[in-house]
């Protein structure tokens, strides 16, 4: 045996306390979700009096920036007769269509529309309430349904009475209508009227849907 013997060192390991938790755990205030929405052109440019309103999100419908709208502005101001729920597309084409409509009174009546008749915005279920089929564009808050107008002579234009269906002896306001309704065919990809079928014998539907691969279709009826 050597000298060179090497004693073998005693290890001493250090135990390990385990932590003991002492901070209180902070509850912070719970942020609210961030609701992400688009501004709207006519809104802001004042050619339309509405109300940015939550998003709506309703099992296969929704629009992530409805309006409720209220009146058009171009020109000459025409109120809806009741607010409407519709998205920024439609309220700025109506815009657009009330421009042709004021123009159309003034030849027909020597007057303008004060109050449009407003029927459907916003509502979720299939095309003309039939209970398969697609989604209507009103459950995406992209349509607009119109029952007639309100002249500021007093007079009132109703599609249910007034849509002419002898257009070869025509009325004053069944030319009128049919003026109107073709050219709302310029501004909105669907427009229906009481010749389209029998669900719209007593209104204009008016909406922005896409038609065809390339979505530049336009149904006109
Ligand atoms: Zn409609």
């Amino acid at each position: 045996m050597s000298d060179l013997c090497i004693a073998q060192e005693t290890v001493v390991v250090p135990q390990i306390r385990p932590k003991i938790e002492t901070a209180v755990q902070q509850t912070e205030p719970k942020k609210p979700k961030r609701i992400y929405q688009s501004a709207c052109p006519a809104l802001m440019k004042g050619e339309i009096e509405a109300k940015i309103l939550p998003p709506i999100i309703d099992d296969e419908c929704g629009e992530r920036s409805p309006l409720a709208l209220k009146s058009i502005l171009s020109i000459k101001p025409v109120r809806l007769s009741s607010t409407v729920k519709t998205n920024c597309r439609v309220a700025s084409a109506m815009v657009e269509w009330v421009k042709k409509l004021n123009a159309a009174a003034e030849v027909a009546y020597d007057s303008s529309v004060s109050v449009i008749l407003s029927g459907n915005g916003y509502q979720c279920r299939r095309r003309n309430n039939l209970p398969d089929g697609k989604i209507s564009e009103h459950g995406f808050a992209n349509a607009i349904d119109i029952m007639g107008f309100k002249l500021k002579n007093g007079d009132d234009i109703l599609i249910k009475r007034d849509w002419d269906n002898d257009p070869e002896a025509p009325t004053v306001s069944g030319l009128f209508l049919r003026t109107v309704h073709k050219a709302a065919c310029n501004t909105f990809t669907t427009v229906l009227g009481p010749e389209s079928n029998q669900f719209h014998s007593d209104h204009f539907h008016f909406d922005l849907g896409c038609h065809g691969k390339t979505c530049t279709y336009l149904l006109c009826e």
